[in-house]
């Protein structure tokens, strides 16, 4: 876990360098694919799932080296032939685990997050899940612990199997010749974000595009059928925290109210969508049917509401990081302690740029116990020792956070029409 959280204090500015890079040239060209709230709910959406993996927050069913340990038949050395196996192996497991993911209900869960945007942008690929609770893909990679490719191996290709799968998130690159049909390419990943019938749940593959072709998913990006970013039910919010719970709240509803028992255990594995007959006649749900002329989610803010998105989405990637810096410092306790309060503000700022009441709440009880844990250690996490002020900083920074949300929410809905 040290070794992830070292890895991440460089990813994470890396990655947000490249965001920023993308942003300039949209700007630079007139073409811009952004919009604040929109990356910063995806930025925040990335800092979640850092919070959750750096935690190691996830039940393990299987792991990889009990498999290797146990089916290897046989002995390959470590030379260029074993990283090649080994890295087909993890995109062939990689296209399958997205294929179940796009097509049973409770897999969709932990995937829609990562298409809950309706741009599609760099920021886009941050949107990353914290909702995947169990550890089951080294199932899917039993054909590498077969052919004996060692741990270590897979340790470290699939850190860098996954980061290689950001750069194609991004509308300003078009078709790329032959690489095409080897690899995913942005065109193809555009096809697969979009929402047109001509293009949803196709082009499953993660970094080589002949499985697509191989298994019959393959959509070739058309010049008459402009993608359309989203999600057929749109998450209309940009907490992330939400977007990850809201499938499965809705197929724990539908399994609490359908009649019939069989549905109740059933609908969890059926396809992605279905519903029990009796709950999705007494209780329907919308889906957008015309993809060209659906309402996007965009509720008014002022550009006041987002310089305080940006401020918070910094402050919050400042605290992450700080408590990544010292993770071999900080004992597991507190980590979850820090970590809480870095996601009660995530929690607390995208409620704030939805404009619910409860943000302030959140962000009130979230001040207070920062000044309780300020007050306990006279320091924070040890910050002190870096900054002589840390302490002072925090205390100010919870009283400007409580303050802003009061602003934001009480003060501006007396007064709607100000700016
Ligand atoms: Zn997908
Ligand atoms: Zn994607």
């Amino acid at each position: 876990m040290e070794t992830y959280a070292n890895a991440l204090l460089y990813a994470i500015p890396f990655f947000t360098g490249l965001v920023l890079v993308e942003v300039l040239y949209g700007a630079l060209v007139k073409n811009q694919k952004h919009n604040v709230m929109d990356t910063v709910s995806s930025l925040s959406s990335g800092l979640t799932n850092i919070i959750k993996d750096s935690l190691g927050l996830v039940l393990v069913l299987v792991s990889y080296p009990f498999l290797a340990e146990n089916l290897a038949l046989f002995d390959i050395k470590t030379t260029w032939l074993v990283w090649l196996i080994a890295f087909i192996a993890i995109d062939f497991a990689g296209y399958w685990n997205h294929r179940l993911s796009h097509h049973i209900n409770i897999f969709w869960n932990q995937h829609v997050i990562h298409h809950s945007s309706e741009e599609f942008n760099l920021a886009c690929a941050l949107r990353q899940s914290i909702s995947n609770l169990i550890g089951y893909f080294a199932l899917l990679l039993i054909p590498a612990a077969i052919l004996g490719v060692p741990n270590e191996v897979i340790a470290i290709l699939a850190p860098i199997h996954l980061f290689a799968q950001f750069w194609y998130h991004t509308q300003h690159i078009g078709k790329m010749g032959w690489l095409e049909y080897v690899i995913v390419t942005p065109s193809q990943h555009r096809v697969h974000h979009a929402i047109n019938p001509e293009y949803i749940d196709k082009n499953l593959g993660q970094i080589l595009c002949v499985w697509d072709r191989l298994f019959g998913t393959f959509q070739e990006e058309l010049e008459n059928v402009p993608p359309q970013y989203g999600v057929l039910k749109p998450a209309a919010t940009w907490n992330p925290i939400l977007i990850n719970f809201q499938h499965f709240w809705r197929l724990a509803k539908d399994a609490w109210r359908t009649r019939s028992i069989w549905d109740k255990v059933r609908i969890w594995f059926m396809p992605t969508g279905w519903r029990p007959t009796d709950v999705s006649e007494k209780y329907p749900v919308s889906i957008i049917e015309d993809v060209y002329n659906f309402k996007r989610y965009k509720p008014k803010s002022s550009n006041l509401l987002k310089g305080y998105a940006i401020f918070q989405l910094l402050a919050n990637t400042f605290l992450l990081l700080f408590m990544l810096y010292n993770y071999a410092e900080i004992d597991f306790r507190e980590l979850l302690l820090f970590s809480a309060f870095v996601f009660i503000g995530i929690f607390a700022y995208t409620s704030l740029m939805d404009r619910k009441a409860y943000a302030f709440w959140v962000e009130l009880l979230r001040g207070l116990s920062g000044f309780a844990v300020l007050f306990r250690n006279g320091d924070w996490f040890g910050l002190n020792s870096f900054v002589s002020f840390g302490s002072n900083f925090m205390m100010v920074y919870f009283i400007l956070s409580i303050g802003c949300s009061f602003y934001f929410l009480l003060l501006k809905k007396k007064r709607p029409n100000k700016p």
